[in-house]
């Protein structure tokens, strides 16, 4: 899978991507992460990528041509016939989640565009992109790091990116629910215990309590998530006792 992003600051990318998993799915061929300067593509005198907004109003808005010019240099570099999208990283856009990771999981190439200061002229949006996602109900100062959030979560779930697709399935919010508490070595920690059964070797016994751990905390902190998943409150039902 290929990402190509759009960006002001090619480094901040680079650097947060470069490293750990993903850094190594790069390495390994299982993932290509370019980044694009915008500025290189200005045809400004002075490389200039933002102007002041018409109608007024305080900061600069980044200006069509640049971006324009960046993505058509990229577009010569997919690949004729695969699946591509260009994704505007916005906080007006559909708020993301596992359920939109696994959908861009999908393609064979996204292209980011991060906006900076006060955003995109609108033009942009309308001639070049297919999808504006959010990172969350909030601002922040660029759309790097949302990008960077975007990329590391779909990375992730390409094969052969973490050691076993075991390593995502059970997670916090990828199975559904909330994750049970994970504990390693010693076993006693400032006179807090692991759980006994975790020492049993009870596999059978295991799974079930970090089931119930699972719904336990779901139910106190996201409720909403387990009304959409009410097959997993039912797989602790049979074995207990009903009230
Ligand atoms: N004036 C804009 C915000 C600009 S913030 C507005 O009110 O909508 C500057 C850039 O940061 C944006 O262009 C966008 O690319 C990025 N950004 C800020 N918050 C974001 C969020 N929650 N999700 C995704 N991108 C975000």
């Amino acid at each position: 899978m290929r990402f190509d992003v759009m960006t002001l600051f090619p480094d901040m990318v680079r650097g947060v991507l470069g490293e750990s998993i993903i850094g190594r799915a790069q390495s390994g061929g299982l993932i290509e992460i370019e980044c694009h300067n915008i500025r290189d593509f200005s045809t400004d005198k002075h490389r200039k990528t933002d102007d002041t907004p018409y109608g007024g109003g305080v900061g600069m808005v980044m200006s069509c041509q640049p971006i324009y010019d960046c993505y058509e240099s990229i577009k010569t570099k997919i690949p004729e016939g695969s699946k591509s999208r260009v994704i505007y990283m916005s906080p007006k856009g559909r708020i993301f989640s596992h359920t939109v990771a696994k959908e861009l999981a999908e393609y064979d190439n996204l292209v980011f565009l991060c906006g900076h200061y006060e955003g995109v002229d609108q033009r942009i949006i309308d001639e070049i992109v297919d999808d504006e996602i959010s990172i969350g109900d909030y601002v922040v100062t660029g759309g790097e790091i949302p990008a960077c959030i975007v990329i590391d979560a779909v990375s992730r779930l390409i094969d052969g990116v973490l050691a076993s697709s075991e390593c995502y399935e059970g997670e916090s919010v990828a199975s559904g629910i909330l994750e049970y508490p994970q504990y390693t070595k010693p076993r006693e920690f400032r006179g807090r215990e692991v759980p006994e059964i975790l020492l049993s070797g009870d596999h059978e016994k295991i799974d079930r309590w970090r089931l119930e751990e699972a719904v336990k905390i779901t139910r106190e902190r996201r409720p909403d998530m387990l009304l959409l998943h009410p097959e997993i409150e039912e797989m602790l039902r049979p074995k207990k006792k009903r009230r």
